[in-house]
């Protein structure tokens, strides 16, 4: 009989686990993942930005976590020597139609109390040469990392501390009786006092497996990407993004140099017919179903049609795609351009047809469903861990016998 048992072995369930074990030193605890290594899915397909959190609705958990989140991650890497760089970033307007958003933002990361500053094309072009913008914001907060390197270290610190984690585990089902829950799985059933989603894509299924009313579906959206060619890496110095549009979740496609030096360019955001799917012609049949039989869908795809189709020229049309990076880097060509691996990310969708936009975590009897973690997530991670353990001490009292 286990005390907490997580399942998903992305970086949230890996700092999940990683919290328990150090809140509740005595407590058994068990992480189960269905692939053969950890992060496999969103945490081991982003853009590996440690994000300062200048997006996100002042008082939302996302402005706070990322906030937070990044100073934890930071000096998360440096006592564990995972390579980082806080290297900053701007964002960039390219039209004068962008100006007010770029105004609106400055504020909001006033208001979020980051250090940014606004600067003109001429601080601009210091800053980031070969880019051509009206004037931007310079975030100096913003870093980078590999988070799969991340998620493996939180593993080995769970690990360390006494707790169990097995790889190619698939939770089936869950069993929630009087006296525990019972888990079944791919390799035999598991018993827990408490459970704790952090399935990623298939976290709602995981919460209906349980019984527990979420009112919300998760909707893929695989994001593309291409990699600038080494010979053209010295287009982009450190990151550069676009002057968000404010009605979606998405920060448009923008350029990050990875920690291992790469520089990508994406990701878009395209409607994906398979959860884990990350090519164009991956199709699972029920991911499909689920997707076209939610009235949330319909809802907001009536709404965000022709943004949905322009998405979709752009995954289809390289020429597109360069397009929309020409407008931060004009002398970029498609040439400069191969092929890199997408991810796909999980945004949760209520019947209404509204994006649930802030991290949401649902409790239920014994048990916590992180029902959505879309970026920032992995930059918040620490404390998305930290928060649910928090929840976890106030409805959970035998969790203070573990301590
Ligand atoms: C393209 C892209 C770019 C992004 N860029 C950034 C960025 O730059 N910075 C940032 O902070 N965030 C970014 N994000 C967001 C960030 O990657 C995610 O928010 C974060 O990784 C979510 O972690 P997770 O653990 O919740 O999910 P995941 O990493 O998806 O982990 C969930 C795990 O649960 C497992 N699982 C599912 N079902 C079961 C089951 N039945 N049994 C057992 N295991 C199961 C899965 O196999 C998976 O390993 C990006 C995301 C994407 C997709």
């Amino acid at each position: 009989m286990y005390d907490f048992t997580i399942v998903g072995g992305g970086i949230v369930g890996l700092s999940t686990g990683m919290a328990l074990s150090r809140h509740y030193p005595k407590a058994k605890i068990l992480i189960l993942e269905k692939e053969k290594v950890w992060a496999s899915h969103q945490t081991g397909h982003n853009s590996g930005v440690i994000h300062s959190g200048i997006y996100y609705k002042p008082g939302s958990y996302k402005a706070r976590f990322a906030r937070e989140g990044s100073q934890a991650m930071v000096n998360f890497c440096k006592i564990n020597n995972i390579q980082h760089e806080i290297c900053g970033k701007v964002i960039v307007a390219t039209k004068p139609a962008e100006l007010p958003f770029l105004e609106n933002l400055f504020q909001r990361g006033l208001q979020n109390g980051l250090n940014i500053k606004k600067i003109g094309p001429g601080e601009l072009k210091e800053i980031e040469p070969h880019v051509n913008g009206l004037a931007g914001i310079r975030v100096a907060n913003a870093g980078i990392v590999n988070y799969k390197q991340v998620a493996e270290v939180f593993a080995s610190i769970i690990e360390k501390n006494g707790g169990e984690l097995l790889l190619n585990t698939k939770v089936e089902n869950i069993v929630n009786k009087a006296d525990g829950i019972e888990i079944e799985s791919n390799r035999g059933s598991f018993r827990t006092h408490f459970l704790i989603n952090c399935a990623g894509l298939q976290s709602d299924r995981i919460a209906k497996l349980e019984k527990v009313e979420t009112d919300i579906k998760i909707i893929p959206f695989r994001g593309e990407y291409y990699e600038l060619k080494p010979e053209k890496r010295y287009l982009v110095k450190n990151l550069i993004y676009p002057v968000p549009d404010p009605n979606f979740p998405f920060l448009g496609v923008h350029f990050t140099r990875m920690i291992d030096g790469r520089v990508d360019a994406g990701p878009n955001a395209v409607l994906s017919f398979k959860r884990e799917g990350y090519f164009k012609t991956d199709f699972d049949l029920q991911d499909f179903i689920d997707i076209m039989t939610y009235s949330g869908f319909w809802k907001i795809a009536s709404k965000y049609w022709k943004n949905g189709l322009e998405e979709m020229v752009r995954s289809f049309s390289k020429t597109a795609f360069v397009r929309s990076l020409q407008e931060l880097i004009p002398e970029i060509s498609a040439s400069d351009l191969e092929t890199a691996p997408a991810g796909v990310r999980a945004q949760a969708l209520k019947s209404d047809g509204t994006m649930v936009d802030d991290f949401h975590i649902v409790s239920g009897r014994n048990t916590i469903h992180v029902c959505n973690a879309p970026s920032p997530a992995a930059t918040a991670s620490i404390q998305i861990g930290n928060a649910v353990v928090d929840k976890i001490s106030k409805q959970f009292p035998r969790a203070e016998q573990l301590a």
